[in-house]
């Protein structure tokens, strides 16, 4: 087929017409047409499946199909040959309605012209193209619509949604058609909440009337998740400057908002640690003063009056300057110790031990070196065969336990200290009716550093709970606590008795035994002075 020319299909029952159409278009420059004819329109409709046609002049009555059904069903079938219709003299009204929907022109038999055949080819077959393109382009922009990762919708300037891409249907989980022409604030992802109805309202009247809004919002998703949005509203204006379209953008930003909340929660918990550190520099620092002072007033004292004082007062000022050297070494042991069992270097080591007696020699020993306005009454409940538990680190909790609770009874009175051992397990239970534990307090005290805000000036590190839990892990043991403000508190150790196997957590260097152990018993001497 040359390619200037113009393919013609020409569907008509009547030979005659059909010859004096040829004829027509054979005076116009047969070489400017191609021209296939056929006499039923299922047999024009099979060729247009082989070859493509650049237009159609269509007979309405066929012998297959008659009047607009002929149209109709070759529109249905070709949508994309432009169609010229021809038609009787008296036929023109239905001539009329078919150019009002898909047809692009008509001819009436009998008044047909090479002219007027030869126009209305011509303009049939490029508005056919423009119209080609225009489609074409059309379904590009829709495949950008629906493919972009924005969420978009198309309004109309009273907010009903005219039409959704895909991703706004794969978040919110929905159909076109549950969409199409509702209002956006009707749609689940709006209508969890009334205010935030009201707010949509707003802003879409905002933009109807010519204004851009954009806003970070959280909507309702598929499975009621909640996501965040960078949500936006445009107005689309016509050439005279009225808002026609409203274009709704949305834009996931979810994993953004948590990822930036997860750099302010490491900022404040960086922030917070700084804070503890400095606060624990001080407190030491402060530990650290007392005893050093100590020991400066007493050797200014024995160089100064050294021939004045009797070797009573001499000795005295030496035992002040021992104790004070002694309270320092321990608390930079104690500072070091920490700091192994925050490296995950304490070691769990289990021995027999006849618990009853060990805590009966441990409550004498507190007993003695508390002032007497203190009592510790130790009660012993259950079976009092040996038990395997490691010893050192038992007396670390204990002691710790026992002391904080005289400690924190500044008033003096009774401390209980109850045993129970079972053949799964045993609960030691420390009770006291001191300055209690504020609650907002009480889940952040086995962290390091933290003390609970009721402290006052009773001194302190905040080390020794956060060691005490360790030890007690280190048993698979549990820790937890009871306590009200000006009542009293109690602390309740769980350990379990029928895990007989060796932890083989890591081991501390060799000789770091020796110092672990001499640091409990350091402890112990520090907790009960
Ligand atoms: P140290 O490291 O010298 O033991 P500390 O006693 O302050 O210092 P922890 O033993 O860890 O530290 O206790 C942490 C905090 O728990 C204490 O500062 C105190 O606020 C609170 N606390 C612990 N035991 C009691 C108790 N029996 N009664 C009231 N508050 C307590
Ligand atoms: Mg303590």
């Amino acid at each position: 087929m040359n390619k200037a020319s113009i393919s013609i299909l020409l569907v008509e029952d009547s030979p005659s017409d059909a010859k004096l159409l040829q004829q027509t278009l054979w005076h116009l420059g047969k070489e400017k047409w191609q021209v296939v004819h056929f006499e039923r329109l299922s047999d024009a409709l099979n060729a247009c499946s082989k070859s493509i046609f650049d237009i159609v002049l269509l007979d309405l009555s066929l012998p297959d199909s008659e009047g607009l059904n002929t149209v109709a069903k070759f529109y249905t079938a070709v949508p994309n040959i432009p169609i010229v219709v021809l038609t009787e003299l008296d036929d023109e009204d239905i001539a009329l309605q078919a150019v009002a929907n898909s047809v692009q022109d008509y001819l009436v038999k009998g008044q047909i012209t090479p002219n007027s055949i030869g126009r209305a080819i011509r303009t049939c077959v490029e508005r056919g193209q423009i119209l080609k393109q225009l489609r074409e382009s059309e379904h590009r922009l829709h495949l950008i619509f629906e493919q972009t990762f924005q969420s978009m919708a198309l309004l109309t300037p009273e907010g009903i949604i005219l039409e959704m891409n895909q991703t706004a249907l794969n978040l919110w989980g929905r159909q076109q058609q549950d969409c199409i022409g509702k209002p956006l604030w009707e749609l689940e992802s709006w209508n969890f909440s009334s205010t935030n109805q009201e707010w949509l309202k707003s802003i879409i009247a905002k933009t109807a009337d010519g204004e851009f809004v954009r806003h970070e919002l959280q909507v309702s998703s598929t499975d009621d998740a909640m996501v965040w949005i960078d949500f936006s509203l445009k107005p689309l204006k016509d050439e005279t400057g009225k808002v026609v379209l409203l274009i709704v953008q949305g834009w996931d930003i979810s994993d953004q908002k948590h990822a930036e909340a997860e750099i302010i929660k490491a900022w404040e918990q960086e922030r917070e640690l700084n804070e503890m550190k400095s606060s624990f520099v001080s407190m030491v620092s402060h530990e650290f003063r007392n005893p050093m002072s100590v020991i400066r007033t007493a050797v200014e004292l024995l160089e100064s009056y050294n021939h004045q004082l009797s070797d009573q007062q001499k000795s005295k000022y030496f035992g002040n300057i021992q104790t004070a050297i002694r309270q320092m070494q321990q608390l930079l042991d104690e500072v070091l110790f920490w700091g192994r069992s925050d490296a995950g270097k304490l070691q769990y080591e289990p021995t027999l031990l006849d618990l009853e007696n060990f805590c009966s020699e441990l409550t004498q020993t507190l007993q003695l070196s508390a002032s007497n306005k203190y009592q510790i009454i130790f009660s012993f409940q259950g079976k009092h065969t040996p038990v395997l538990v490691d010893e050192n680190l038992l007396r670390y909790i204990l002691t710790n336990l026992l002391s904080n609770a005289i400690k924190y009874s500044p008033q003096g009175g009774i401390i209980r200290f109850d045993v129970i051992c079972q053949d799964d397990g045993v609960t030691f239970q420390i009770q006291d009716f001191g300055i209690g534990i504020p609650l907002k307090d009480q889940q952040i005290l086995f962290e390091t550093f933290h003390r609970a805000s009721n402290v006052g000036s009773i001194p302190g590190t905040g080390l020794g709970l956060s060691i005490v839990k360790k030890c007690v892990e280190l048993h698979q043991g549990q820790i937890y606590l009871e306590s009200q403000v000006g009542v009293g508190t109690t602390f309740t150790v769980k350990i379990p008795l029928n895990h007989h196997s060796v932890q083989s957590l890591e081991l501390i260097e060799s000789g770091s035994d020796l110092q672990t152990q001499s640091l409990l018993r350091q402890r112990t001497l520090r907790a009960i002075r």
